[in-house]
């Protein structure tokens, strides 16, 4: 087989799936939309933004592209899945109906609560007075989400009252995240690790892929504001067989099986974000495509060729042979531009990204890069994602941090505990 794939994205997430992608011999020929300098490695980078639909799908059958794989969440929640679709072109990822369980925190917590799927308590409010109301029933602490899409940030945890009432006005009064805080929704606050589980659906069945676990926070120790994510690691220990088992019974299938029962079969990579609780594992989120960086640490462990399984993902084909995920560790490490998550400066000049990634074990995935001049330069807020597999975490660990230590641009900074947090 000979395959044409296009993947729509140019972060560090859609530079994994490009590395990965490129090894499979299967495929003939990668094309990435827009892509980024280290995208460009693996794949023909053409000029075409994740937003404009439009294109996207008059380029995939210009050149005829056998599989399309949709990164980001945005495109997914605005229907682009649906496009490619209708045009009779395969494509990984989920229809707007189904990525709604992402786009939409009521539409995910009103169908868990339909489905008896476990969750955090919660109601969903249009006017702040009921909101509010809704916070003193439950007392704090509490946490206050923005109904739609708000790039990691629309979740707001609340120790007191006061807290709450100024996260309600900053959503409903002050549009900090525009439409998609005019609705909130209100939970209870739950206490235990936190672990992301990935799948993949073809809006049947279901194939397991692995668990990683997120360092959102800013700077070491968790602390400081939160970030898309500075650096997470696979897999995680507390993530044992019989858990996994639990969590495919009492989640992860009904959930499917809710959204396929209501019309909207789930097809691509479902991101089930949980919360280890006393009274066992609780949804705190799901999002319709891999995490990022989480997809960086799953890509450089997965065994065997992923192509196989997008597409069978995709409805094109079976699933294939399942191959057990090996008994490495890796670590993703983002370094971040100086200033992120708040402001930040672009355009200065990158040093080391070739040394580092030639280390063993090293890929360095590009997040935030632009070439200006034949020169590496910051674009973004994350910039690269060094990521490293070894035969354990502390290995692991130890690569990253060797290559990291390779790089260096003005400002940048970086988490030094990724990883270390494990139970
Ligand atoms: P979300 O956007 O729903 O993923 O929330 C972002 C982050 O806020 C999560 O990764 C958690 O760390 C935290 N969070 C969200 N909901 C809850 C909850 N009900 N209890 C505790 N922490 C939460």
């Amino acid at each position: 087989m000979t395959l044409k794939i296009l993947i729509v994205g140019g972060g560090g997430r859609e530079h994994a799936l490009a590395w990965k992608i490129a090894q499979s011999p299967l495929v003939d020929t990668l094309f990435a939309a827009p892509g980024n300098p280290g995208i460009a490695r693996h794949a023909r980078c053409v000029d075409i933004g994740v937003d404009a639909h439009d294109e996207l799908v008059a380029f995939a059958r210009r050149e005829r592209i056998d599989l399309t794989v949709i990164g980001p969440e945005a495109p997914l929640v605005a229907g682009l899945a649906d496009r490619f679709a209708a045009a009779g072109l395969a494509v990984f990822g989920p229809s707007a109906r189904a990525a709604a369980i992402e786009g939409s925190k009521a539409f995910s917590k009103d169908l868990m609560r339909r489905h008896g799927i476990p969750t955090a308590r919660f109601a969903t409010f249009d006017d702040i007075g009921g909101a509010r109301r809704f916070c003193r029933e439950m007392g704090a602490p509490l946490v206050v989400k923005a109904d739609g899409l708000a790039a990691g940030k629309g979740a707001i945890v609340c120790a007191t009252l006061e807290e709450a009432d100024a996260a309600i006005a900053e959503c409903m009064e002050r549009r900090a995240f525009g439409a998609a805080g005019s609705r909130v929704v209100v939970e209870e606050f739950m206490i235990g690790q936190e672990i992301s589980w990935f799948v993949l659906s073809n809006g049947g069945d279901v194939m397991t892929l692995a668990a990683a676990e997120d360092h959102k926070a800013v700077f070491d120790g968790d602390r400081g504001p939160n970030t898309g994510g500075m650096g997470c690691y696979s897999p995680v220990a507390v993530f044992d067989e019989a858990l996994e088992k639990r969590v495919m019974e009492t989640i992860v299938r009904p959930t499917l099986a809710a959204l396929a029962g209501e019309g909207a079969p789930y097809h691509g990579v479902l991101y089930v974000g949980l919360m280890l609780t006393a009274q066992g594992p609780k949804v705190v989120e799901f999002n319709c495509r891999f995490g990022d960086p989480e997809c960086q640490a799953l890509m450089v462990r997965a065994p065997g060729d992923l192509v196989p399984l997008l597409r069978a993902a995709a409805g094109a084909d079976a699933w294939p042979p399942a191959h057990p995920w090996p008994g490495t560790a890796s670590v993703c490490v983002n370094i971040a531009s100086g200033g992120y998550p708040g402001k930040y400066p672009t355009g200065l000049p990158i040093r080391g990204v070739e040394a580092a990634g030639a280390r063993p074990g090293v890929q360095v995935f590009h997040a935030g890069t632009a070439t200006k001049n034949g020169t590496l330069v910051t674009a973004g807020g994350r910039v690269l994602g060094v990521t490293a597999v070894a035969e354990s975490m502390d290995a692991a660990i130890a690569a990253a941090y060797a290559a990291v230590h390779e790089i260096s641009f003005e400002g940048m900074h970086y988490r030094t505990d990724i990883g270390r947090r494990r139970a």
